[in-house]
């Protein structure tokens, strides 16, 4: 894949000479202010590389929030807006939001919301942003520990990937990426899949991080306020933002989002086995590449209770059904398949079977 960009709904995500095309970008706008927002790793790692790259953000103003996905509330949020107001910004004013996901969907939410909306600009400094959050317009905020359960659809006026950036994010964090790499083969593209479950996360190159938002952005481009065809980038999401959102509730060193997911993608294989049409061996095969690049998260039993209440939150649920999107083979997926809670308690023992 050689495109330098890719068009989306409304804007374009640039990944070659990403900060001069930025510079570029800034140039033909005229904004009256430019914030960029930060957390206290990309103010250290990020800011620096991109100040110098574009020196007309030298200067402007800096919001920098503390890192992490228990920071991604309404607290920080109304520091934001706080800040915005302080510094001046209008309604020509642009956000730029330098970070990870939790950056990129808080500060988009920030400025969607921020007089009634200003523009803003992604320039996601993780694998996950990059090739996930910073892309398809979702914005948002958890609430205790449901996750993203405030948010808007808003689109950016431009995402601007830079692997440069990924030099510096640990190694646990690439990792986390890599999941969402994993899934979007899974769901739409076999081959990508067979690539990418040979590599391991610091072997993905910019053509993979090209080609996974490029599944994500086919998908989002054609139903931006997932109606139907969207869900299917939430394979693995029901499960794995409970435990991700449990993880967080009970843990001292919680799982990170991607490593959730993992473990939500080999129980809702399960269920594709179980409920729909995959096989028993790329049933294996998913288990196998998932547990061979993430840690196994041990739970028992007496949390099943919670993880189902979790679940109920999500917003892909009709009423008191819990909606999955399921695998029906390894690149395509079904949505809308709703599971009776006896079928997931045994989706979670399968799981812990596996593990031991
Ligand atoms: P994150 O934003 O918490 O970043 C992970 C850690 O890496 C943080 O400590 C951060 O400070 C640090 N970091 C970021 N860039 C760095 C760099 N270049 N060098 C060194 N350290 C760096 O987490 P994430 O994994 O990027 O994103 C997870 C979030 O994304 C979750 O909140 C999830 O819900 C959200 N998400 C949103 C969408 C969407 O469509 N909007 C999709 C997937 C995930």
């Amino acid at each position: 894949m050689s495109k330098n960009s890719i068009a989306s709904t409304g804007y374009e995500v640039f990944f070659d000479n990403t900060l001069i095309t930025l510079d570029n970008f800034l140039q033909t706008r005229n904004y009256s202010k430019i914030l960029i927002l930060t957390d206290r790793n990309t103010s250290i790692h990020c800011l620096p590389v991109l100040q110098e790259a574009v020196p007309r953000l030298q200067g402007c103003d800096l919001i920098e929030v503390d890192p992490g996905e228990e920071n991604k509330n309404i607290d920080f949020c109304v520091g934001i807006w706080k800040m915005m107001l302080d510094f001046g910004a209008d309604r020509q004013s642009l956000l730029i939001n330098l970070g990870g996901g939790v950056v990129t969907d808080m500060g988009g939410f920030a400025a969607s919301t921020f007089k009634r909306g200003i523009d803003f600009v992604q320039v996601p400094t993780t694998l996950l942003s990059q090739v996930d959050a910073s892309v398809g317009g979702k914005t948002g905020i958890d609430m205790g520990h449901v996750k993203n359960i405030i948010g808007t659809f808003a689109q950016p006026e431009a995402v601007f990937i830079a692997t440069d950036f990924l030099e510096t994010l640990d190694n646990r964090q690439l990792v986390s990426g890599f999941a969402e790499v994993i899934k979007h083969g899974l769901i739409a593209d076999r081959t990508f899949y067979e690539v990418v479950k040979e590599r391991d996360a610091t072997t993905i190159n910019l053509d993979d991080i090209k080609h996974s938002v490029a599944i994500k952005n086919n998908v989002v481009t054609q139903d931006p306020h997932e109606r139907g065809l969207r869900k299917i980038l939430n394979f693995g999401h029901t499960i794995g933002h409970a435990i991700e959102g449990y993880s967080l509730a009970h843990d001292g060193d919680p799982l990170l989002h991607g490593e959730a997911i993992a473990v939500g993608m080999i129980c809702e294989a399960y269920l594709a086995r179980r409920l729909n049409s995959l096989g028993d061996e790329a049933l294996a095969d998913i288990i196998h590449t998932f547990r061979q690049h993430f840690p196994d998260y041990r739970f028992g039993k007496e949390i099943y209770g919670q993880l189902i209440a979790l679940m109920k939150n999500d917003k892909k649920n009709a009423g008191d059904r819990i909606g999955f999107a399921l695998l029906n083979a390894i690149g395509a997926c079904d949505v809308d398949v709703f599971v009776d809670e006896e079928t997931i308690k045994e989706s979670l023992d399968f799981y812990r079977g596996l593990i031991g």
